[in-house]
């Protein structure tokens, strides 16, 4: 393959990338990847346009190779941007800035100004630190649900420093001169086509981490209400079962609260339905806020939730219960009138099964209803306490 065909495939792989992911990050802003994604493909595409250039047009040594050998380092670069916000990693990003203008600065040392050899050996160097950056965030941080991305970018990043080496121990061995009168065009080839394997491989890689993000927000939506963000009914019975078998095993207590708005349907008919929306999605967040962030909190249906509280007592869910429901009282979300919570809950047995748990936290409910609303109720051993 000649040098041309090899920037024009760059042009394609740039051009791909930076519209496909500029595109998606368009429409995702707060998928920042896809901005550092879509970056590395625009530095493709100026290191092609360089490249097909060269053989048309005389260009100026800041341009051919200072810029062209920079841009190749920035992509590398962006590269590791992306995979430090992938992995949700801080970095203070005006480092790397820092890091493509020193590396500009570079190819205007006298050494590296005369000598086409030292030029490309530091090149390496720099883009194998780059490489070796990327391995170590990989290596150290916790991938959590992309772990097979971080393996795949872990055999970029190896394939890319192992290239690098094996072209330098050529150069070095001498296998391949630039100053020889027929320069080994395998070698020289390798070269070129290392930069568009590469290319092809990081957007691979983008690709594969786009699929994985469409699969975990479906699976999100699978299971979360979308009006509040709580998990909702469908999710409900697996999860329920999972907790209570845990804590059961484990010989641990656990709580089962069941609430429900009181005199819901009179501020849908008084303030209208989007009123009613906005009652619901304060009530949700309350809640959330109110419990701690291994407790699961559901939306039932309508203006009804379930809260599973795992390794909680009787005396902990009646001030648990009690909390939540003064917090409800106390907020202002519709003018002029207070918005109120019933509650029903109850604590797990031994050998108790999902169904009948759920039954009696909503007896409990039932009487905090029939016994003046807003109130907290527990069915214990058959009888229910009042706590307010
Ligand atoms: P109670 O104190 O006995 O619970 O009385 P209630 O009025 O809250 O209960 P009821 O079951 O009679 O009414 C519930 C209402 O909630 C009826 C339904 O139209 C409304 N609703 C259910 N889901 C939504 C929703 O997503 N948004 C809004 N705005 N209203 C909803
Ligand atoms: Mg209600
Ligand atoms: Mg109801």
């Amino acid at each position: 393959m000649d040098l041309f065909t090899l920037a024009a495939i760059n042009l394609v792989i740039g051009l791909f990338t930076a519209i496909f992911f500029g595109i998606e990050y368009r429409r995702n802003l707060t998928q920042k990847y896809l901005l550092d994604f879509s970056l590395s493909g625009c530095c493709l595409i100026m290191h092609a346009f360089i490249a097909i250039m060269r053989d048309h047009v005389a260009l100026p040594y800041f341009i051919l190779p200072g810029f062209i050998n920079t841009i190749t380092v920035v992509i590398h670069l962006l590269i590791l941007s992306a995979l430090y916000r992938l992995l949700q990693v801080p970095l203070q990003r005006y480092y790397l800035v820092l890091f493509a203008t020193l590396t500009y600065s570079v190819w205007f040392l006298p050494l590296f100004q005369q000598d086409q050899f030292s030029r490309l050996l530091i090149g390496f160097a720099i883009m194998c630190a780059v490489n070796v950056l990327c391995l170590r965030l990989l290596f150290t941080s916790t991938p959590g649900k992309f772990s097979k991305v971080v393996t795949f970018f872990q055999c970029v990043m190896f394939f890319n420093i192992a290239q690098m080496l094996l072209r330098s121990a050529l150069f070095i061995t001498g296998k391949y001169s630039f100053t020889a009168a027929e320069p080994n065009p395998f070698v020289h080839q390798l070269g070129w086509f290392s930069l568009t394997i590469y290319a092809a491989l990081i957007l691979t890689g983008g690709l594969i981490i786009l699929a994985r993000q469409r699969q975990l927000e479906l699976e999100v939506r699978a299971e979360r209400d979308p009006m509040t963000g709580l998990l909702n009914r469908y999710s409900m019975q697996d999860r329920l079962n999972a907790e209570l078998n845990r804590c059961l095993r484990n010989h641990q207590p656990m709580a089962l609260l069941i609430f429900d708005i009181d005199h819901f349907k009179s501020v849908n008919d008084n303030f209208g339905h989007q009123m009613g929306d906005q009652v619901i999605r304060q009530v949700a967040a309350v809640s959330q806020a109110t419990f701690r962030n291994y407790d699961l909190v559901f939306r039932m249906g309508g203006e009804e939730f379930l809260v599973c509280l795992p390794g909680v007592n009787q005396q902990q869910a009646a001030e648990k219960a009690e909390l939540l429901r003064q917090q409800i009282e106390a907020q202002q979300i519709v003018p002029g009138a207070k918005i109120t919570i019933s509650i029903g809950y109850v604590i797990a047995q031994p050998n108790q099964d999902l169904d009948s748990l759920i039954k009696q936290a909503d007896d409990a409910l039932y009487h905090a209803k029939e016994n003046g609303r807003n109130r907290s109720v527990a069915w214990c051993s058959g009888e229910f306490v009042f706590n307010n």
